[in-house]
């Protein structure tokens, strides 16, 4: 698929989206790990996905038939100006993993990242997702990203004001590849930025199951006043298991892989159910914040729709 030049600038390997997954699900695909800027036209001449830590995915088993392309390591940069008036520009490569972005800027007594302590993600998943806590979203902290958006065959940056961002959605188009981005970011006390982050990740470790594999939170909240997992609890369904896949015991909205043999097809399953039992008992549609690659079409269809399952 890819020419001998594109080969020796950039590393293609087959791999097992299982192993490049937090959920550990998935199947083969071809995995690119590109570097080479100047190949980027071959890149987009070819059907592909973008991909970060795989902390927000759940693949098909049957895995993918597009090249899946993760940055490499000429994106996996972090440089930080010194500050003026008080207020200092940190510019982060997509492929940096978000942990190391919020130590740099502790470090650098830069407030503002240390709100997503916590979240496992790189900058571009980061972007992509506009990950979140209750404190603050990424999107919050950027003043601009450098883009490729879908059509075009160039990266461009733009700026942070030109993107409609919400809830869980950097606001850009479907297929967007995020290269990297700009935050713009206060002088803060490092002591009490590195407390605070130590105070969300602990936080995180009380109420999540995270010594187990999971994708995070499946379902978007469907209003701030009532989250998902609150609800999927209201309806009797921790600990509900099919196959390796579990509704975890410790918080409702995640579903967790405890001993690593959960296929795509028992993830879907409890998604299903779920979904039913929310719409039929409560009247709410549960809207799936996981991105789902190659899995049933189903899991994204009204619930309404579903003919009655039972697991
Ligand atoms: C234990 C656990 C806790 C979590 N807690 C939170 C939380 O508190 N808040 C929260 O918001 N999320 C949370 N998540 C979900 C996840 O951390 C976020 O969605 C994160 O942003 C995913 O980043 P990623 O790099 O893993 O992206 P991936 O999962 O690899 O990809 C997610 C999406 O982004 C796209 N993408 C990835 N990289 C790029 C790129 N460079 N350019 C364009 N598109 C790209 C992919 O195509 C895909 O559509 C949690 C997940 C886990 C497993």
């Amino acid at each position: 698929m890819f020419s001998t030049d594109f080969r020796a600038k950039n590393q293609v390997t087959d791999v097992r989206l299982a192993t490049r997954t937090t959920m550990k699900v998935g199947g083969p695909a071809q995995l690119v790990s590109f570097d080479d800027r100047g190949s980027l036209g071959e890149l987009l001449d070819v059907p592909h996905r973008w991909l970060g830590k795989g902390a927000n995915l759940l693949v098909d088993d049957a895995g993918v038939g597009e090249a899946v392309v993760v940055l490499g390591p000429a994106f996996d940069t972090c440089e930080l100006s010194p500050a003026r008036g008080g207020v200092a520009l940190v510019k982060a490569g997509a492929a940096l993993d978000l942990a190391e972005l919020i130590a740099a800027c502790i470090a650098a007594g830069l407030a503002g990242p240390e709100g997503l302590s916590g979240v496992p993600a790189s900058v571009g998943g980061a972007l992509r997702m506009n990950a979140g806590t209750s404190t603050c979203w990424m999107l919050d902290w950027v003043s601009r990203v450098e883009v490729v958006l879908p059509g075009e065959r160039a990266p461009r940056w733009l700026e942070r004001a030109e993107m409609p961002a919400s809830y869980r959605d950097s606001g850009l188009p479907h297929g967007t590849l995020f290269l990297g981005c700009e935050l713009s970011l206060a002088e803060g006390d490092p002591a009490a930025l590195r407390a605070q982050g130590a105070k969300l990740k602990k936080a995180k470790a009380a109420s999540q199951p995270l010594a187990q594999p999971s994708a995070g939170c499946v379902f978007k909240n469907p209003t701030p006043e009532l989250p998902a997992g609150k609800l999927i609890d209201e309806l009797g369904l921790k600990g509900l298991r099919v196959g390796g896949a579990m509704v975890s015991p410790v918080h409702a909205n995640f579903i967790v892989n405890p001993e690593r043999t959960a296929t795509c097809s028992d993830v879907s399953a409890l998604v299903r159910t779920i979904r039913d039992r929310a719409w039929r008992e409560r009247g709410i549609e549960l809207r799936l914040e996981v991105e789902t690659w190659n899995c049933p079409a189903e899991l994204h269809a009204h619930p309404r729709d579903l003919a009655k399952v039972e697991v």
